[in-house]
């Protein structure tokens, strides 16, 4: 009975459990923790670090003083041929880490030493359509169930222990073109998650699951004219809001392969009760073929959590011909102006424009150019609606022949794109990771096929500085100063993180994770992790110490669609692998 020593204390803390919590085991995460992320420091239980997506830890044991003691304490390789981009945020619950990584793939992790405890690997099929690599972004964490979305569109629930499958439920239907990368948040019992497929025409959704069985609870299409639904029971009950008229804001049947994808997930606002998303380019990018606004492509949305009703919407870009994508992070925040407190949320636009928006109402406050060239508008008038050049809108195809090719900034792969900024609530910026670049464009003849893409346009990407592409920006969102930047040669493709300690973490294509002091922009410590760093930096406490992961692996969109960019980066090496550092307890001691 060699193990009769380990059973008991575990019998017995299995009952002090059962005691706590009837009917819930102690590890459970609930609705609670969830809300509480943003200020618990021993777990991470939100993409995002808390609900509305700051990216802030509030920890300062490990500060701009002590950050150069900062060291690995354990790597884990993803392991195998699957070496491509890895983009997600890892959670941490009771010294478990849980990360997902390329092709569809789940790790559970001990964070003290880096041991694998399960792997799950989707059984993909040979004909998913990721547009833009096979990459993930996170699980939600619920009860005891780890959960995440998959190449083919489907929404898989595993036992948190085991790693075995207890549901799995199709979203939508992946030969049209539907995938999942983001990861799925959880608030007040409802598992929420949106769909990519924008480059195939489909139909972007946002939805709502039960997250202990995978029922489908409300489903919100993002496309204007379809209708959204509630279901009860199983059974589906039609809406009282509609999502807006058909062929009101799209000529003909085109609201029918809109796209409108929200496929990076979103957040959710507790002062005010949204959800806020954000909704990609309108299908296809030949925007000759679809006069109008294109509602709600290229927005950003605040949704009703409990049935998906649209509650706002703001459009960055209006008729978009630029691949203009609009599902940038829409992160809440308060300010002080006037003796009053601002609800505000601010997003940084692939367009090129940096935008604050009063979150109770979707009114635009104020907005500004975060880089140093846009071409394709003018400016944005007093709603925020973008000053057009006609000019820089490439032209219509005629037949066979393709349309005018014009050179715009900033390219479509954005001034920003997915890689989540950070904001401060010490320094009251905005730390932004956004790249300086423009494209050749032209439009084609195109026609709707299933599964096809449906872009209708050409293009090539531009560097446009010799030395720089991507540049770390911190911005005031009251004053649209940028207060410091520091340039990077690649484009930048990572998460971006600040603490309290007065630290911006962020890392490179290069393979450097990087420490920089949140007020001037000093570099402060880096380290080399052997591959290109897109993952989200996290940091917690963990036995009294501060430690802090983040995902290494090159990949995503740079390579594939970056055109003269892609050849400036070529040369960097694939990887797949999870690091994990330290600020050791005996050097914060000795300070
Ligand atoms: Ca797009």
């Amino acid at each position: 009975m060699k193990h009769s020593g380990l059973r008991k204390p575990f019998v017995l803390s299995a009952l002090c459990a059962a005691m706590l919590l009837p009917g819930l085991s102690a590890w459970a995460v609930t609705d609670q923790q969830i809300l509480d992320d943003v200020k618990t420091t021993d777990e991470i239980v939100t993409n995002g670090m808390g609900l509305q997506g700051q990216r802030y830890s509030p920890l300062d044991t490990l500060n701009t003083d002590n950050v150069k003691d900062l060291r690995p304490v354990w790597a884990m390789s993803f392991g195998g041929e699957k070496q491509r981009g890895q983009q997600a945020q890892p959670l941490i619950k009771d010294g478990v880490m849980y990360v997902t990584a390329s092709y569809s793939r789940v790790y559970a992790v001990d964070a003290r030493t880096g041991r694998e405890l399960w792997q799950y690997d989707a059984r993909l099929p040979d004909d998913i359509r990721p547009c833009c690599d096979v990459i993930n972004r996170g699980v939600a964490l619920y009860g005891d169930l780890v959960i995440f979305g998959t190449l083919d569109a489907k929404l898989v629930a595993l036992n948190k222990d085991t790693g075995k499958v207890v549901w799995r439920k199709n979203v939508a239907d992946h030969k049209a073109g539907y995938s999942i990368t983001a990861a799925p948040l959880v608030i007040n019992g409802k598992l929420i998650t949106g769909v990519s497929g924008g480059e195939f025409g489909v139909v972007g959704k946002i939805e709502a699951y039960d997250p202990k069985n995978g029922e489908l609870l409300w489903t919100r299409p993002t496309v204007e004219g379809h209708m959204g639904y509630v279901y009860k029971d199983g059974k589906a009950v039609e809406h009282g809001i509609t999502g807006g008229e058909a062929g009101k804001t799209w000529p003909g049947d085109l609201w029918k392969t809109g796209g409108a994808a929200p496929w990076l997930g979103g957040y959710y606002d507790p002062e005010t009760n949204q959800l806020l998303f954000g909704t990609g380019n309108p299908a296809p990018w030949n925007s000759h073929l679809r006069p109008g606004d294109n509602l709600y492509s290229s927005s950003r949305l605040a949704l009703n959590p409990d049935d998906g009703t649209i509650k706002w919407h703001f459009q960055t870009t209006p008729h978009d011909g630029w691949d203009y994508d609009g599902v940038n992070e829409l992160i809440s925040f308060n300010y002080q102006e006037g003796g009053k407190t601002i609800k505000a949320a601010a997003t940084a636009d692939r367009n090129g424009f940096f935008y604050v928006l009063d979150r109770t109402n979707g009114k635009f406050i104020r907005g500004f150019p975060f880089v140093d060239k846009i071409t394709w508008a003018k400016g944005l008038d007093k709603d925020g609606r973008p000053l057009y050049d006609d000019a820089n809108r490439p032209g219509a195809p005629g037949g066979a022949t393709k349309g005018n090719s014009v050179f715009v900034a900033p390219a479509f792969l954005g001034a920003k794109n997915w890689m989540p900024m950070a904001y401060s609530q010490d320094t009251g910026l905005f730390y932004v990771p956004s790249n300086e670049w423009g494209m050749d464009i032209w439009n084609e003849d195109i026609a709707y096929k299933k599964g096809a893409a449906y872009l209708g346009s050409g293009f090539t990407i531009k560097p446009l500085n010799e030395d720089y592409i991507g540049v770390l920006r911190a911005i005031d969102p009251k004053t649209g100063k940028e207060v410091w930047r520091q340039k990077n040669f690649a484009p930048l493709w990572g998460g971006v993180m600040t603490t309290k300690g007065n630290l911006v973490f962020t890392g490179n294509p290069e393979g450097f994770l990087q420490a920089f002091n949140a007020k001037t922009g000093e570099k402060v410590w880096e380290f080399q992790t052997g591959s290109g760093v897109l993952g989200s930096p996290v940091t917690w406490e963990m036995d009294g110490e501060q430690y802090l992961s983040v995902l290494s692996g090159w990949g995503g969109a740079v390579p594939l669609w970056g055109g003269e960019v892609a050849k400036r980066v070529k040369n960097f090496n694939q990887g797949g692998m999870l690091w994990t550092f330290k600020l050791p307890k005996d050097l914060v001691a000795k300070q």
